[in-house]
């Protein structure tokens, strides 16, 4: 809940206040189009991946954590959502430029692209109320992970 404030009135000097709910809900009239392609950041993706290594599955601070490309980028891979995975720096200097069947290696979780639910949670976690996420998590895709 927010409050909003308006002008004085002339005749009263009150001041108009109105309280608004942190979600609103538009009867008609043109949204704006989700993006269909969401950039791609370091953040988000460690927020997708809950700040885990999905090699090893352990916790990892952001800055302890980096960028790994499934299939890596000098054998083809590309820099997209749905190839690149949250990795503790000693699992992506391990893996290198290998194929995860080439070490024997498994994905604790299949990477993703996140809808738009899912981006604004991502990149807005610490912002978002909890009346806002639970709105945005009726909308998250079936293959995300959990956010709240
Ligand atoms: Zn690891």
């Amino acid at each position: 809940m927010q409050r909003v404030r308006g002008g004085l009135c002339r005749a009263t000097g009150q001041r108009s206040e109105i309280d608004l709910p942190s979600i609103i809900a538009c009867g008609g009239g043109q949204l704006a189009r989700p993006r269909a392609n969401y950039p791609l950041s370091n953040p988000a993706l460690f927020a997708r991946d809950r700040h885990h290594c999905l090699y090893c599955a352990h916790p990892f601070a952001a800055n302890a954590l980096t960028r790994d490309h499934v299939v890596p980028l000098s054998r083809g891979g590309r820099d997209r959502w749905e190839n690149v995975v949250t990795a503790c720096r000693r699992c992506n200097q391990h893996k290198g430029s290998r194929l995860l069947e080439e070490i024997g290696w498994e994905l604790l979780a299949l990477p993703y692209r996140p809808n738009n639910a899912e981006y604004l949670a991502l990149i807005n976690s610490r912002r978002i109320l909890t009346d806002q996420m639970d709105f945005l998590a009726t909308q998250f895709s079936a293959n995300g992970r959990a956010l709240i």
